[in-house]
This record gives structure tokens, C-alpha cells and sequence, in this order.
């Protein structure tokens, strides 16, 4: 038997769609663990977002003992004025009174703004926990896809390769050796197709006798730049066909 241009091509194509498979099943595992350390980050972020809010409570807490405190000083003051006789006296409660309130009023507004900000905290949080979550659910559903999916894969990688044993028995005996040495080291890599007199692998322009050898089907015929196993592109076979 020999070799036809037409196996040669399927093949190649044989080969590629091998390795389509053989890549996408081992990037699944790369995938997994760039997902899980996504989630990492995001929960994280959650984590440091939660123990912010934590402490700006435990700084309110604080004011509102401190308001507590200034509340109390003022009822003092205030009992301390139904006993006071002297006018004086009197002014002086009066103005100490007036100055704590103040104080109150200065500590009032900080706890508002603690209250706005631990607002603003809650609603982040509870977009960074719906964050978490979807990057939580869609690597659980890609670990399911893929580990329902990679069996069928396998199935076909297993179809792929009978296919490209009952293909490889076309190519004649005295060059399968060779065929089979440059497939081990290059896998898909190591075919090409040639279009418009050139290989595609790089693009090197294959010589007249190189393409006398191509229609002849006898022997493999490698680029001589990249030393790819060349085979015609379909159009140039009819073409060939149709001048002989
Ligand atoms: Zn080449």
C-alpha cells in the first residue's frame, strides 16, 4: 500500500484533534486551582472587610460609653443647680453644663458618622458575599462539568487513537518507522501541510522535486526547514489529479 496524500491529511487532522483533547483535559486541573485560588482572594477580602466593620463597632461602642459618661456629668451638674445659692455659682454650673453639652453634641456627631460609614460597610460586605458566592458556585459547577464531561473525552481520545491506528496501516511499511520516530518526538507538531508550493508549518517554499515525491505518494517527504511530514492540501491533490 502506499501512502495517499488523503491519509496523510487524516491523519494530521487525527493528531490535532488528539491533542485538542489531550490539551483540554489537562488544563482542567490548572483551571481548578486558578479558580480556588480566586475564591482564596475573594474570601479574604470578605474576611479583612468583616474585622474592619468589627472595629469601627468596638470605636462606636467606646463613643457611646463616652456620650454615657458626658450624659451623667450633666445630671450632676444638674442636681448639683437645685442646691446652689450663690448667683455665681450658679453661672458657673451653668456654663460647665453648656460645655459638656457641647462635648455631647461633638460625640453625637461622630457616632452618626460612624453609623453612615458601618452602612456603607454592610452594603460592600453583602456585595463581596454575593461575589464570593457565585465564584464559589461556578467552580463547583466547572468541577462537575468537567469530571462529568472528561470520561467522554476520554472515550473519544480512545476512538481518536483506533482511528489513527487503521489510518497508519496505509502508510507503507518501509517509512512507518521513520513516520512513528518523528511522531513520538513532535506529536501533532510534527506535520504540515503544503499550500501554494510552501509548508505551512514555516512557511519554506518546497522544491519541484519535493513536490514530484508529494504526488508520487512514495516516500515521506519532510520540510526541509522545520522538518515537518508534508502532504498536499486537497485542492492542490485534485489539481494534480486533474493535469495527470
Ligand atoms: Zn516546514
Amino acid at each position: 500500500m502506499t501512502t495517499t496524500a488523503n491519509s496523510l491529511r487524516e491523519i494530521h487532522s487525527l493528531h490535532q484533534r488528539s491533542k485538542a483533547i489531550r490539551d483540554r483535559l489537562l488544563s482542567v486541573p490548572k483551571t481548578i486551582v486558578a479558580r480556588q485560588a480566586q475564591v482564596a482572594r475573594k474570601q479574604d477580602t470578605l474576611d479583612k472587610a468583616k474585622k474592619d466593620i468589627q472595629q469601627i463597632k468596638v470605636s462606636k461602642g467606646l463613643k457611646e460609653v463616652q456620650r454615657k459618661s458626658l450624659l451623667g456629668k450633666i445630671d450632676d451638674y444638674s442636681s448639683k443647680l437645685l442646691t446652689v445659692k450663690k448667683n455665681e455659682e450658679y453661672k458657673a454650673i451653668q456654663n460647665e453644663i453648656a460645655l459638656v453639652k457641647s462635648q455631647v453634641n461633638k460625640v453625637d456627631d461622630e457616632i452618626i458618622d460612624f453609623e453612615i460609614d458601618l452602612e456603607d460597610r454592610d452594603a460592600s460586605v453583602k456585595l463581596l458575599e454575593a461575589d464570593l458566592k457565585k465564584a464559589q458556585d461556578d467552580l463547583a459547577t466547572y468541577q462537575k462539568q468537567s469530571t462529568e464531561a472528561k470520561a467522554g473525552e476520554e472515550a473519544k481520545l480512545e476512538e481518536l487513537a483506533h482511528s489513527l491506528l487503521n489510518a497508519e496501516a496505509v502508510i507503507n511499511p518501509d517509512i512507518r518507522e521513520q513516520y512513528q520516530r518523528v511522531i513520538r518526538q513532535r506529536g501533532a507538531e510534527a506535520m504540515a501541510v503544503v499550500e501554494s508550493g510552501a509548508c505551512m508549518g514555516c512557511n519554506m517554499s518546497v522544491t519541484s522535486q519535493m513536490l514530484n515525491d508529494l504526488i508520487n505518494c512514495d516516500t515521506l517527504v519532510f520540510c526541509r526547514s522545520c522538518g515537518r511530514i508534508l502532504y498536499m492540501a486537497e485542492e492542490m491533490e485534485k489539481m494534480t489529479k486533474r493535469i495527470v
